[in-house]
C-alpha cells in the first residue's frame, strides 16, 4: 500500500471529490485505484474563510512500485506497517498470577495484554465497578457527599472514566495504534482510528471500560473491586505479595503498580516500604469557562457548527519573563467543570464532556508549572503536601462544603473579589462561591495567570473577556511523584513494575495506556507464561 499525505478538501466535499483528489495526486485513472482507506483526518482552520480538511490516505493501486520514485516529495510513501509487535516471553517462573494494582488506563491495558498472552492477571482495584461508581460520583456532585474510595479518581476505568476521553497525546509510540484498536474492539467509534483529535466522552467510556474488563475475565484473568492494596511484601528485595486492606494478602512474584496520581495513601505506603520515589514537577491553576458558541465562531467563523469540524477547541501557551509558563490543558469543548476531590477537606476541579460535546460552555484548565523547589522541602512526597495546602484553602474559601471558589476574569485581572456573575453560567456542581482566587493559589501562579490572560486574548480575541469564569483549584494535572524504575521497568524492589501517570511516566489516557502496555511487555520479557 501507498500512503498519500496532505490531501486538502473543502469541508463540504463528497466521497467522489476525495477519490478525484487521489487520482490527481497519483496521476492515475479510476480503474487503477483498487482500494483506499482514510488514516488521518485533520482540520486546517488557520484561515476562517477557507477551512479545509487535510487527509492522509492509504491506497492500493495497480503497479505500486512506479510511485515510489516520488518518495522524495514526502507526499507519497510506502504505507507503514502499523501492526502491534508482540514481545517474546522470558524464562523465569512466576510463583502466582501477576497482580495489577489499579484499573485505570495503565492497569487496564497492562492486564488486557497479559490476559491476551495467557498470563491470567489479577487486577485489584480499590474503587467500585463503573455503574456503582457512577452513582457515587453523581451523589457527590448533587450533594457534596464524597466517597473516599469511589470518586472521580478511584474506581473502574481510573481517573479518565468520567472525562472528555481525549485520546490525543504528545508521545509518538507505535503502541498508540494498538490502544486505539482495543478501544474500538471494546465499542469505541471507529473514527478514533483516523481523527487527528479523537475522543470518547463520559457517556461512552463506562461501557467501553466494562467491555475491556469482561475481555480480561473471558481470557482467564480476574478483576476485583473494593480491593485496596495497603502493603507490599518483599523478601531479599524481591516482591513476594501484596496486602489488601481488611482482606488478608495475596502471593505474587510480579506486580504492575498503576495507582494513578491521587492515591496518596498508596504513595505514602510505598515510601514507608522503601520503594524509591522522587518528587517531580507538575502544574496547578484554575479552570476557565467560556461559551462554546462564541469559541466556535471565533475559531471557525461562518463555518461554526459544521458537523465535519467537530466542537471547536484551543491550545494556548505563554512564557512569562521570569521563567514560569502558563498553558491551557485538558480542554473540554461543550463540557462541564467537575468536582474531582478525593479528600474530605480538599477541593479539586477538572473537566469532562459527553461524546457529543454539545454543552453550552467550553472549559479548560489554565495551569502554571511548579517544581520541587516550590514544595517547601525535599521530601519525595512534598509535592502532595503542596497540593493539599491549596486544595484545603480552596475548600475553606468555598465554604467547607465542596462549593468551589469562583471569580470572573475581569475581576481577577483587576484583583478584586467577584460579586455577581456575568453572562456565563458556571457548570461546576454542587455549587460555587464568588470570591478572589488570590486566596487559594500561590502568588506566582496568580501573577503568571494575570500576565498570560491578556496574551491569550490576543490569540483568541475575547478569551480574557470580563465575564469568562475561573473556578479553582486544579491541582491534579499530573503526578507530583515519580516511582523510580530501571530500563527493565522494575523498581528497586524486583518484580515491582511502576506504570502510568501516578508512577510519573505518563500524562493522559493514551500515554498511560501505552505505558501500561510497556510495563506488561517488560513483565512478559522476563517471565514465562504460566
Ligand atoms: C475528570 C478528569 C478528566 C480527564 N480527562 C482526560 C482526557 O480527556 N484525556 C486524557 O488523556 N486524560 C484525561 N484525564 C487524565 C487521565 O484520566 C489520566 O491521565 C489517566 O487516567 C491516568 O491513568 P492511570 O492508569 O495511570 O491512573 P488512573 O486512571 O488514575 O487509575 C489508577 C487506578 O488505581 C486505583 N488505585 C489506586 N491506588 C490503589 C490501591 N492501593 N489499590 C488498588 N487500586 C488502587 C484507583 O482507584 C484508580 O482506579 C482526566 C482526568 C480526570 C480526573
Amino acid at each position: 500500500m501507498l500512503r498519500i499525505r496532505d490531501i486538502q478538501q473543502p469541508i463540504d466535499h463528497t466521497p467522489e471529490s476525495l477519490v478525484r483528489a487521489i487520482l490527481v495526486k497519483l496521476k492515475i485513472r479510476k480503474d487503477e485505484l483498487l482500494d483506499y482507506r482514510i488514516v488521518r483526518q485533520a482540520v486546517d482552520a488557520r484561515k476562517k474563510m477557507a477551512i479545509f480538511l487535510v487527509y492522509s490516505i492509504d491506497v492500493h493501486v495497480k503497479n505500486e512500485k512506479r510511485f515510489l520514485d516520488r518518495r522524495k516529495s514526502g507526499a507519497i510513501v510506502p504505507a507503514p506497517n502499523q501492526s502491534y509487535h508482540e514481545v517474546a516471553s522470558g524464562r523465569e517462573t512466576l510463583s502466582a498470577s501477576p497482580v495489577v494494582i489499579g484499573s485505570g488506563p495503565a492497569g487496564l491495558f497492562a492486564a488486557l495484554l497479559l490476559a491476551r498472552r495467557g498470563y491470567r492477571p489479577i487486577v485489584l482495584e480499590r474503587g467500585k465497578e463503573v455503574s456503582e461508581r457512577y452513582r457515587d460520583v453523581e451523589r457527590f456532585w448533587a450533594s457534596g457527599e464524597l466517597s473516599g474510595e469511589s470518586n472521580l479518581h478511584f474506581g473502574e476505568g481510573g481517573a479518565g472514566t468520567f472525562s472528555d476521553g481525549k485520546l490525543t497525546t504528545l508521545i509518538h509510540d507505535p503502541r498508540c495504534r494498538k490502544v486505539l484498536e482495543e478501544f474500538v474492539a471494546a465499542g469505541a467509534p471507529a473514527d478514533i482510528l483516523y481523527l487527528s483529535k479523537p475522543h470518547l466522552g463520559s457517556d461512552r467510556l463506562p461501557a467501553i471500560v466494562k467491555t475491556i474488563r469482561q475481555a480480561i475475565i473471558a481470557l482467564g484473568g480476574e478483576v476485583h473491586f473494593n480491593c485496596c492494596v495497603s502493603g507490599l511484601k518483599a523478601k531479599d528485595n524481591q516482591i513476594t505479595g501484596v496486602d489488601i486492606s481488611g482482606q488478608g494478602s495475596m502471593e505474587a512474584s510480579a506486580v504492575i503498580l498503576a495507582p494513578g496520581n491521587s492515591a496518596r495513601d498508596t504513595l505514602a505506603m510505598l515510601f514507608k516500604t522503601g520503594v524509591n520515589l522522587h518528587a517531580k514537577p507538575f502544574s496547578i491553576g484554575v479552570r476557565i469557562e467560556h461559551e462554546q458558541q462564541w469559541l466556535a465562531e471565533t475559531q471557525y467563523g461562518s463555518s461554526a457548527g459544521h458537523p465535519r469540524l467537530g466542537a471547536a477547541d484551543y491550545k494556548l501557551v505563554f512564557h512569562a519573563p521570569g521563567g514560569r509558563s502558563a498553558y491551557s490543558f485538558c480542554m473540554c469543548p461543550g463540557g462541564l467543570v467537575v468536582a474531582a476531590a478525593t479528600e474530605a477537606d480538599g477541593l479539586v476541579t477538572n473537566g469532562m464532556s459527553l461524546y457529543a460535546r454539545n454543552g453550552t460552555n467550553a472549559n479548560s484548565a489554565l495551569l502554571v508549572g511548579v517544581d520541587p523547589a516550590d514544595f517547601g522541602n525535599d521530601h519525595p512526597l512534598a509535592g502532595i503536601e503542596f497540593q493539599r495546602i491549596w486544595e484545603r484553602k480552596a475548600f475553606a474559601l468555598g465554604g467547607n462544603n465542596f462549593f468551589a471558589p469562583l471569580q470572573l476574569v475581569g475581576d481577577f485581572l483587576a484583583n478584586r473579589p467577584s460579586k455577581v456573575l456575568g453572562s456565563i453560567e458556571p457548570t461546576y456542581r454542587p455549587g460555587w462561591c464568588l470570591t478572589n482566587m488570590n486566596d487559594c493559589l500561590p502568588d506566582y501562579v496568580i501573577e503568571t495567570l494575570r500576565s498570560a490572560l491578556p496574551f491569550f486574548d490576543k490569540q483568541i480575541p475575547g478569551f480574557a473577556s470580563h465575564d469568562a469564569v475561573l473556578t479553582g483549584v486544579e491541582t491534579r494535572s499530573s503526578s507530583p511523584v515519580r516511582i523510580v524504575r530501571d530500563e527493565c521497568f522494575e523498581s528497586n524492589i524486583r518484580g515491582l513494575y511502576p506504570a502510568g501517570e501516578g508512577a510519573g511516566y505518563a500524562g493522559g489516557i493514551m500515554s498511560s495506556a501505552v505505558d501500561g502496555l510497556r510495563a506488561a511487555e517488560a513483565l512478559i520479557r522476563k517471565f514465562a507464561c504460566p
